[in-house]
């Protein structure tokens, strides 16, 4: 079971502490998430200046299954899948639904279903 908090090093208390992490929205779409300190407050302006107290984040999928998958299913009903909902979200411990409000599979199918938008190239 994968943890749903994470550990960082925060530079304003100098403790080994949680980080509290709460996603905003602009109408249903996620814009961004609010990254602070769970002990003193102290917030992170991006994902970036978080001191993660692990150097080495987890990647759960590669680029490559990522292509693969995408291509097994790239029409039908299979396509409606939480991976390509807008409101499926995945960081390094957990994949989150941010429609439902909870944990979720990649495969897991769902009634509110609404296809991401295609990808922007992100800066890496
Ligand atoms: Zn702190």
């Amino acid at each position: 079971m994968a943890s749903k908090t994470l550990e960082i090093h925060c530079p304003g208390c100098g403790r080994v502490t949680l980080l509290l992490r709460q996603p905003t929205y602009e109408g249903f779409t996620k814009v961004g998430d609010q990254l602070s300190c769970a002990s003193c407050g102290h917030a992170f302006a991006s994902e970036e200046e978080v001191p993660y107290k692990f150097a080495t984040p987890v990647r759960v999928f590669t680029e490559a299954d990522k292509s693969k998958v995408a291509k097994v299913f790239d029409e039908g009903e299979n396509a409606r899948l939480c991976r390509y909902c807008v409101n499926y979200v995945i960081n390094p411990f957990m994949q989150w639904c941010g429609h439902h409000r909870k944990e979720v599979e990649a495969t897991d199918t769902c009634p509110a279903f609404q296809l991401k938008p295609p990808p922007k190239a992100e800066p890496v």
